[in-house]
């Protein structure tokens, strides 16, 4: 035999090893920019990613996995970049139908005047669900696969957000005044301890308790909010900060800031996630980092509600857990968490005068690994692993805006937006396919929309 022929023979052998050595998977996604955000920052060009069932088995070169893997299902991901989903730290999923109400006021003048009163006369289950419907479509739309919540009727939240397919972390809001869905703190707690027993283990679904801020809860009702989250073993959501007016409630409570304040009462500890965190001394930043507490930082909303810029540099610096959020689409307006990754590098770069202070990585990190380690799930998602769940995102590489293309880190950050999405797994079920939503009816979800905005401005028209 000659020695070509013997050479052939080997590779026919390995070839017929390999096909029966192949492991058969739900689904592949080939041939793409891997930008896995896993611990070496490695970026697989060309890619793939195999999936099975809810989670990720392969992560490595398309050869590689095309050696290893079957998959009864394969997305083609060429010149597209294959990511973790985004990692949306705070939002208030069904604000989204108060979009656009009222826009150029304070915080405390658009709470107390405008958001609190059309609350009070709209908010129901029913506004919730088509609230929440519409978000999720947004968000899946715009590559969100896990999405922190603080809402009323939170329950009706988790159970749209489970039908849409995304991963929620929803904590019910206790507040000190008559809400839609309870008329005491007693009575809100009471309705999170449900929510908790209902969705405590679920898959997809993380309950927790969200007492609003201390600006609307006493003492004794913050307490009893994080007494009721630790005894679950659930995350505590809240307001921290959020504006140099805040500092006041701290003084009148005798302690010099809002950090204090809530330390005083043995609050911090890890499981709080505390939206925004913008107006935050040294020793504010110390107890934060020594209490474990995870940050949500919300560039877009505190520079639309002109709160203030949180020292994002200095979280970094200090190694306390900071992800981003949207805050809720009245204060954004939209849920886009490309342009929040943007914006949360350009207003870090312009407050420290440092170009250096966010950039592209960081930014991109934040969005995933750094919201994952903030809402406490960074073992289970944040990043492409094996063993990780599959929320995975393949975006889009070839609009004129995105052309040439030196570097996808830099793109996804500075050029990418949410629509530039094409396909949104969450859970290693495809939610959208080439801008296709497989668990939502658009139509249907907008036309549900604008019938609800007919009720609000009836409801706001004075
Ligand atoms: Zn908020």
């Amino acid at each position: 035999m000659r020695p070509g022929a013997i050479g052939a023979l080997l590779i026919a052998a390995v070839a017929v090893v390999s096909a029966q050595g192949q492991r058969q998977v739900s689904l592949l996604v080939t041939n793409g920019i891997v930008v896995t955000m896993d611990g070496g920052g490695r970026v697989i060009n060309p890619g793939s990613v195999a999936i099975d069932g809810a989670d990720i088995v392969g992560v490595d070169t398309a050869g590689a996995i095309r050696q290893q893997f079957r998959g009864r299902d394969t997305i083609d991901a060429a010149g597209q970049v294959v990511m973790p989903g985004l990692v949306n730290t705070h939002t208030h999923a069904p604000m989204v139908l108060y979009r656009g109400l009222a826009d150029d006021l304070a915080l405390m003048d658009w709470l107390n005047n405008y958001i609190f009163p059309a609350e009070a006369k709209t908010v129901s289950p029913e506004f919730v669900r088509a609230g929440t419907r519409l978000a999720a479509l947004e968000m899946i739309e715009s590559g969100t696969t896990t999405f922190a919540d603080m809402y009323y009727f939170e329950e009706e939240i988790a159970r749209e957000t489970k039908a849409a397919g995304l991963r929620g972390v929803l904590g019910e809001t206790v507040i000190q005044f008559p809400v839609a869905d309870a008329r005491t703190p007693a009575d809100a707690l009471a309705r999170a301890e449900t929510f908790i027993k209902a969705f405590k283990g679920d898959p997809l679904i993380t309950p927790a308790v969200a007492p609003h801020a201390i600006y609307t809860n006493d003492s004794a009702t913050l307490k009893a909010a994080r007494e009721l989250s630790t005894r679950y073993n659930v995350p505590t959501i809240i307001h921290m900060a959020e504006t140099q007016a805040e500092a006041t409630t701290a003084k009148e409570r005798g302690s010099p800031s809002v950090v204090s304040y809530l330390d005083s009462l043995g609050f911090l500890g890890p499981g709080v996630v505390a939206a925004h965190a913008v107006w935050v001394n040294d020793a504010d930043m110390t107890i934060l980092k020594a209490r474990g507490v995870g940050v949500s930082h919300n560039p877009e909303s505190n520079m639309k509600l002109a709160s203030g810029i949180a020292p994002v540099k200095a979280y970094l610096s200090a190694g306390v857990a900071i992800g981003l959020g949207t805050d809720g689409a009245a204060s954004n307006n939209d849920l886009d968490m490309f342009e929040a990754m943007r914006d949360a590098s350009f207003l870090s770069k312009v407050a420290t005068s440092d170009p250096t202070a966010v950039s592209a990585k960081t930014a991109l990190q934040m969005a995933t690994m750094g919201g994952a380690r903030v809402l406490g799930m960074d073992r289970q998602i944040g990043s492409l692993e094996p063993g990780k769940h599959a929320d995975v995102i393949v975006v889009g590489m070839s609009a004129a805006r995105q052309t040439p293309m030196y570097d996808p880190i830099s793109h996804l950050v500075y050029v990418t937006r949410g629509d530039d999405v094409q396909t949104t797994i969450v859970n290693g079920k495809v939610l959208m396919r080439n801008r296709k939503v497989t668990t939502l009816d658009a139509a249907a979800v907008l036309k549900d929309a604008r019938m609800w905005a007919g009720k609000v401005r009836a409801a706001v028209a004075r």
